[in-house]
């Protein structure tokens, strides 16, 4: 069975290391509808380019290698470092006219300038100044970045706010579709999307350690709103080696936990494509050899079901690492403990997890003051003061209790 396992895996890669090569188009990366708002259509996995390689070089060629092989979606920020600019020199020598291209702002996640707001006005100096870092005379999509209260989305949507501004630069041509993205809550995110008949497309995270987003996908999906997958590998988590994963993706023939996440996001027919997070080759390749091997059928979906629900009923809430408890007045990176004390908790990585905390260059849990202000912004409500004492207790066993 094993033996049957790798050597279709062989085949696979082959396969579509040959198509690549020959530039093929892949028959599991043809595309289907972005909703039906858009008309657009994307393939099944597309460009997430929040963490490219920091030599521009190797970034170029990254992207580059993602388009040849299929992938025409790509998703980038203002926000995110020097992407936009990275990704303007890849798509010179013919490359813009072979892909979507999605870029997204907002004051309450990157004020570029001192005094930047969430009015019109101010959207179409951030979009003017992504296509000047983007080298394109028009974007395919804009988006709204991370709404992540009623209050964010009540100033996108005001009379003379970012909607308003974004719709005036659809209507000259800057813009062709727009979107939103968001890590509130799935009650929240229900009456945005029953309200946004502006909203073409929705970027959400989805991934077997986080479903909560599923009924949002599955309404927007019947709205007509494209809906796109962020961290479908749990922000790589999926990726790391894990007895309790291991054993799950053996269970219903995947061959590794990173194999098992991809494909179970595949599997929802709600949703239309996910982004590949991208810094290295093997990121698409590996990738796109997961999706070639297909969606999951009932049965094995009902087993990743009761297992993952096992776990998370003995976990409760998880860390998203949306970082909006950050920054902490004592200086802790909160987020990093927190996955680090679920993934010793939960997925059977404590070794791993002690080793990165203590080589944690920030202050540890011990620094904590207890002054509640993480607690009070966390988007999951999760018990973070108490999180930290435990992750002090486990991985600094001689400083429990003190
Ligand atoms: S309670 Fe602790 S971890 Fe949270 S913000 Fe205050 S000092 Fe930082
Ligand atoms: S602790 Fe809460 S707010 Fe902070 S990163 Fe995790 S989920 Fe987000």
């Amino acid at each position: 069975m094993a033996d049957e396992g790798a050597r279709r895996e062989n085949m696979v890669a082959s396969h579509l290391l040959k198509a690549v090569q020959q530039n093929e188009q892949l028959p599991f990366m043809k595309t289907k509808p972005f909703g039906s708002r858009s008309g657009e259509h994307v393939p099944a996995a597309n460009i997430g380019a929040m963490r490219l390689p920091r030599d521009t070089d190797e970034a170029v060629a990254l992207i580059r290698h993602a388009i040849d092989s299929g992938m025409r979606y790509i998703d980038t920020s203002r926000g995110y470092s020097d992407s936009e600019w990275k990704i303007g020199l890849a798509l010179q020598d013919g490359y813009r006219d072979r892909v979507l291209l999605s870029t997204k702002w907002s004051p309450w996640i990157t004020a570029v300038q001192p005094g930047d707001d969430a009015s019109s006005g101010c959207v179409r100096r951030r979009i003017e100044e992504s296509m000047r870092r983007l080298r394109v005379d028009f974007l395919d999509f804009y988006q709204v970045w991370n709404i992540g209260t009623p209050d964010h989305y009540a100033q996108a949507v005001a009379k003379g706010g970012m909607v308003e501004g974004i719709l005036k630069a659809r209507d000259e041509g800057l813009v062709r579709h727009l979107g939103l993205t968001s890590h509130d809550s799935p009650e929240n995110l229900m009456r945005y999307i029953g309200e946004a008949d502006w909203a073409e497309v929705i970027l959400l995270t989805y991934n077997l350690l986080d479903t909560r987003y599923a009924p949002v996908l599955e309404a927007a999906h019947r709205k007509g709103i494209g809906t796109i997958v962020m961290n479908p590998v749990g922000g790589g988590r999926l990726a790391q080696e894990s007895a309790v994963i291991q054993r799950l993706a053996g269970s219903v023939g995947a061959i590794s936990g990173a194999d098992l996440a991809i494909r179970y996001v595949r599997s929802n027919p709600s949703v239309d494509t996910l982004l590949c997070g991208m810094t290295r080759l093997s990121d698409v390749d590996d990738t796109l050899a997961s999706v070639g091997r297909g969606a999951f059928g009932p049965d094995a979906l009902a087993e990743i079901d009761r297992v993952i629900s096992g776990i998370r009923l003995k976990a409760g809430a998880f860390c998203t690492s949306c970082r909006y408890c950050q920054p902490c007045p004592a200086g802790i990176d909160i987020p990093a403990i927190m996955n680090l004390l679920s993934d010793a908790r939960h997925w059977g990585w404590e070794q791993e997890s002690r080793r990165r905390y203590l080589a944690l260059n920030k202050p540890r849990a011990e620094a904590c003051t207890r002054c509640g202000a993480c607690e009070k912004k966390c988007t999951q409500k999760l018990g973070i003061m108490a999180a930290l004492r435990e992750a002090q207790a486990l991985f600094e066993p001689a400083q429990a209790g003190t």
